[in-house]
């Protein structure tokens, strides 16, 4: 048996493990204890990593759709359909009818090849990916607040921390080893103040829990500042030394007193001042969010609401210190930073400014377009439209990850030209004319970059299952049969391109990464890497920028018809829309089928009983589900996870996005709930 170190697939903490390997097949997992991602730790989902590799579903020949049913081909004729199709409609429609659709679960070198694809190939920058169903907002929020859309911290600073708030985070669940390290924290003295709707693990364990409506964040979070200033608790010398704009931030909130924002929020006032003259008295104070905050029409404001926060209690820029945004997918924050995103270039430069294009029409050998592309909503909409008539998805399930799936189908429905490049069938893939056979984590060596910046290596234990080829080949096998030669010997030469032409990652090479990677920014080969950003208040824009935000609802309020505020979410056992841990015997055991969770009394209200089938309906559909009847939710507000894709969550959710980042409202729309 040999073992071999990679990181998991699973959520962006990016924990190390070995995978277990015998006659050429992954047969288990163990932690690493050297590698300060997880420290010996994984949670279930690592633990069972290895499971869905093998699963007999496995796409491992590419298909071609003809007459309505897939048919397997080689890759020569499989390449070539593609190359032909992406071909033509760029000749008929021109280049911006075309769109790539990076990923999240591949790795750096992947996506950086895709967005290069799109940019100095198709010619176009309609080029984005998952990130934007999740922390879009992130990008878009903390770049405004303080230059850089990253998470401030180390997660070995949380144990550290006198003081730890998490608002729209379910650690425990969504990124358990996390939840280990604030578990530390409180054991070490930490005090912890949680905001959310549902009576969380982390709720349980909080000194103060602020259970307030979905959607309505920013007025909890103005009151917190409003009573914080109000008493004098502000950090006047770091306002001073490292901000701009506090006057304005201090005129929105003075109106956002304990009393109002309980009308809005729920919550008792008397308890907003003790958890404000709380979070005042911390330091260091560690903010923690999650998709809680980011997925709401105000997405991009909740997390400039938070930095509001952390900035007005001098809580950011030291070690501990700051605001920390728990990315969801294992690569996410990687795609991200490889610019599989409509607006930058690798190391989010943008495509706008004409001195940054020029440096990459250098290095990549052609002219590039100067405006910023579509992001994925966008896409769906305008294929809807008609205006984009082909799309290359890799690693993506739009059917069941988008809200509103029936507006989703529409897009697909109405293009010309669709290839997916999966690892096992989904719901998208049907759609496809041409689906491509991708590698999984275990059979491709690369980089994901996880929540703490940190830049880690993922090593091949076994070759690609059947014809299944590395995600980064298939994209330079495209390229080439367009014309453009993208010929890498090796896939470390990939990340040598990226540092040259990518600052925060200057200092990158897959060298230097072998040991517990590298975090960055890390501009050059001496620099060690950066544990915390914006060190005494020096901030990547200068100075740390207040905004002054006022509370908007949701788009879409309760009435009499659908009287619930409807919000989804992640559950420990499974990810995401379940591709792989619903393939994963141990984890689909404990939790098969989908469920709501509802309060006691709304439930006896409505004459449903515990584990009784109950139909969830909005206005764009419903569904049939399992009524887990609890009091770990406020009444007047329903949950479920939107892992399964017989029951799909998003059938139900609206498509409604915020105006800045194009996120979709996961967490809020109107719903009802029968009894069946
Ligand atoms: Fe994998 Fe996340 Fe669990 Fe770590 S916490 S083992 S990265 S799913």
């Amino acid at each position: 048996m040999k073992l071999v170190l990679t990181a998991c697939p699973y959520c962006g903490t990016g924990c190390n493990l070995y995978l277990k390997v015998a006659d050429k097949r992954v047969v288990g997992v163990i932690p690493s204890v050297s590698r300060s991602a997880n420290r010996g730790h994984l949670c279930v989902k690592g633990w069972n990593a290895w499971e869905f590799i093998h699963h007999s579903d496995r796409l491992k020949s590419p298909l071609i759709k003809i007459r309505g049913k897939f048919k397997e081909a080689g890759w020569d004729d499989a390449l070539d359909i593609v190359a032909r199709n992406f071909k033509k409609i760029k000749k008929k429609y021109g280049p911006d009818s075309l769109g790539i659709w990076g990923s999240a679960r591949c790795t750096n070198e992947m996506n950086y090849l895709a967005q290069k694809l799109a940019r100095a190939v198709f010619g176009t920058n309609n080029v984005d990916h998952c990130a934007r169903t999740c922390h879009s907002p992130t990008v878009a929020g903390l770049v405004r607040s303080f230059g850089s859309g990253a998470m401030t911290n180390s997660y070995d600073e949380i144990p550290q921390a006198a003081g730890i708030f998490a608002i729209g985070s379910n650690a425990p669940e969504a990124h358990p080893i996390i939840w280990w390290r604030i578990r530390t924290a409180k054991d070490n003295g930490a005090k912890i103040i949680v905001a959310d709707p549902r009576k969380t693990k982390l709720a349980e364990i909080a000194d103060i829990h602020l259970q307030h409506y979905p959607g309505t964040d920013i007025a909890l979070l103005n009151a917190l500042m409003h009573v914080i200033v109000k008493a004098d608790l502000h950090d006047k010398s770091f306002i001073a030394r490292c901000s701009l704009d506090f006057e304005k931030l201090t005129r929105v909130i003075e109106k956002y007193t304990p009393e109002y924002a309980e009308s809005i929020t729920g919550v008792p006032a008397g308890l907003i001042k003790e958890a404000a003259f709380l979070y005042a008295g911390l330091k260091p104070l560690s903010n923690i969010y999650t998709l809680g905050i980011t997925e709401h029409t105000t997405g991009t404001e909740n997390v400039m609401s938070v930095a509001n926060l952390a900035i007005l209690t001098g809580n950011v820029g030291k070690r501990s210190s700051g605001v920390n945004p728990l990315r969801g997918q294992n690569n996410v924050q990687g795609a991200c930073d490889m610019a599989a995103l409509p607006d930058v270039y690798p190391g989010y430069q943008r495509v706008d400014n004409d001195e940054i294009r020029r440096k990459f029409e250098a290095a990549w050998g052609v002219p590039l377009s100067p405006n910023p592309g579509l992001t994925v909503t966008d896409m769906i909409i305008q294929a809807s439209a008609g205006k984009i008539k082909a799309l290359y998805i890799i690693g993506e399930d739009p059917m069941r990850s988008d809200p509103n799936i029936n507006h989703v189908k529409k897009a697909l429905e109405n293009l010309e030209f669709l290839v997916v490049q999966e690892i096992f069938m989904n719901k998208t893939a049907e759609f496809a004319d041409v689906i491509l056979p991708g590698a999984s984590f275990a059979e491709k060596d690369g980089t994901f970059t996880n929540s703490e910046r940190r830049i880690q290596r993922i090593r091949k234990a076994i070759g690609p299952l059947g014809k299944a080829r590395p995600d980064w080949k298939i994209v330079c096998d495209i390229s080439n049969r367009l014309g453009y030669a993208m010929k890498y010997k090796n896939i470390s030469e990939i990340m040598d391109e990226v540092a040259s032409l990518a600052p925060i990652y200057g200092g990158v090479s897959f060298e230097r990464l072998e040991e517990d990677g590298l975090q960055w920014p890390c501009p050059d080969k001496e620099h060690p890497g950066t544990k915390y950003l914006h060190e005494n208040g020096k901030f990547t824009c200068g100075l740390a920028k207040f905004h002054a935000i006022k509370h908007r609802p949701p788009a879409e309020e309760c009435d009499s018809e659908y009287p619930f505020i409807l919000t989804t979410g992640r559950m420990l056992f499974h990810y995401n829309v379940g591709t792989m841990t619903r393939r994963t015997p141990a984890l689909n055991r404990e939790y098969p089928d989908n469920f709501v969770q509802i309060n006691f009394n709304d439930a006896a209200r409505l004459g449903i009983t515990n584990n009784a089938a109950c139909r969830v309906a909005t206005r764009r559909g419903g569904l049939k589900v399992r009524a887990d009847v609890t009091d770990k939710i406020k009444e007047g507000v329903i949950w479920m996870p939107f892992h399964f894709t017989e029951a799909p969550a998003n059938l139900l959710t609206k498509d409604a996005f915020c105006p800045i980042a194009r996120t979709g409202e996961y967490k809020a729309c109107a719903a009802r709930v029968e009894k069946c």
